[in-house]
């Protein structure tokens, strides 16, 4: 399949993963649009928000809870989420991906 966020999560383009487990992966953004800018992203290969199931429900929960560990463990004071949903929403990477960005961001991404 022909999505950089599969690639990343396959290890077939490199990128910085900050954490991984079984259902997620997070990386650092490319061009980041704050000191801290992170990609949490689900292994399936979901296209947008606008394409969750409610199978997906579990997930969708976990990855709330992920966010949290990753702001804990990276010792964030506070920290802004972004979903881009559709190219009108400003989603490039057709792959599901919360932005967690940290610092004074210098644009939203
Ligand atoms: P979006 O506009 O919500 O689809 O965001 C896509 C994000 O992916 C942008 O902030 C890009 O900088 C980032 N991005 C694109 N390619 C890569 C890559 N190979 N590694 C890390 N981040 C990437
Ligand atoms: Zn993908």
């Amino acid at each position: 399949m022909d999505c950089v966020f599969c690639k990343i999560i396959n290890k077939e383009i490199p990128s910085e993963i900050v954490y991984e487990d079984d259902n997620f992966v997070a990386f650092k953004d490319v061009n980041p649009k704050a000191p801290v800018h992170f990609l949490l992203v689900p292994k399936k290969h979901i296209l947008s928000i606008d394409h969750v199931e409610i199978k997906d429900k579990d997930l969708m929960g976990e990855l709330i809870l992920i966010t949290q560990k990753i702001a804990r463990e990276k010792k964030l004071e506070g920290y802004k989420l972004v979903i881009n949903v559709g190219r009108v929403g400003g989603q490039i990477i057709d792959h599901l991906h919360l932005h967690i960005l940290s610092g004074k961001p210098t644009e939203l991404p």
